[in-house]
């Protein structure tokens, strides 16, 4: 086993171990709301993952992580700010936290009115150059308007942070009720699939084109993907 393989190794042994001690309140968080939706049903039929992400990867997703509870303690700084807001579906196993809920306003930020739910992102260089004009992810969008429908908020607020540069970007969006019910209405479509059993397409909602894990450049989604093989084998029946 050479060096690089090693650190791996390690790297997998310690995000195991702090998963297994992370209570899982629901298969269908906020965070799943823009994404794939075979790998949403993986997940709720608790299908054993297959390409679990390699040393950078996990690197990657820690660096993430350590961004995001740094910027939260910033942004917590200031009053009227929490952190880590559960919120839990009364009648379906829906849940989720968000990032921030702000009850006042900071101009500063651009945080006008309240309550409003804040979502933190850390991005690459090439996402945030991205982000200046085409504004943020969709699936990031439907994410915050999950949450902000749970709250209820009267707005959302987007922050995208360069892990590289630390540079920010930031969006306040009003509340689209239409938005929040079509995204729990496209998870209770998944969540139908995976009582009954069925495996649905591989679809990215937002997106006119199916993922391909196959293609010789598979979309991002696939290839941080953890169930990548086992798709690749089940076909996009
Ligand atoms: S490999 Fe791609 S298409 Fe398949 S479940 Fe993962 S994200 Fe979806």
């Amino acid at each position: 086993m050479n060096l690089e393989d090693r650190i791996t190794d390690v790297f997998r042994i310690e995000r195991d171990l702090e998963r297994a001690g992370r209570e899982r309140t629901s298969h269908w968080y906020a965070s799943g709301a823009g994404d794939c939706w075979r790998k949403r049903w993986y997940m709720s039929q608790d299908v054993e993952p297959d390409s679990p992400p390699d040393g950078r990867g996990i690197l990657a997703m820690d660096v993430g992580s350590y961004i995001h509870e740094r910027i939260q303690a910033a942004i917590s700084t200031y009053p009227g700010v929490e952190v880590e807001v559960p919120w839990r579906d009364e009648m379906a196993p829906y849940g989720g936290r968000a990032d921030l809920l702000f009850s006042e306003p900071i101009p500063e930020i651009g945080v006008e009115g309240a309550p409003i739910v804040g979502e933190i992102k850390s991005v690459g260089s090439y996402k945030l150059r991205l982000a200046r004009t085409g504004g943020p992810e969709w699936a990031h969008v439907l994410q915050a308007a999950v949450c902000a429908w749970y709250l209820r908020a009267e707005a959302v607020w987007l922050l995208y942070v360069d892990r590289d540069s630390l540079r920010t970007l930031w969006w306040r969006r009003p509340m689209d009720n239409s938005l929040a019910r079509s995204a729990l209405a496209e998870i209770d479509q998944v969540r139908r699939l995976h009582l009954d059993g069925r495996m649905p397409h591989r679809v990215i909602p937002g997106e006119d084109e199916a993922p391909d894990p196959d293609a010789a450049k598979p979309h991002w989604r696939c290839r941080y993907c953890a169930w990548r093989g086992r798709c690749s084998e089940d076909g996009d029946s």
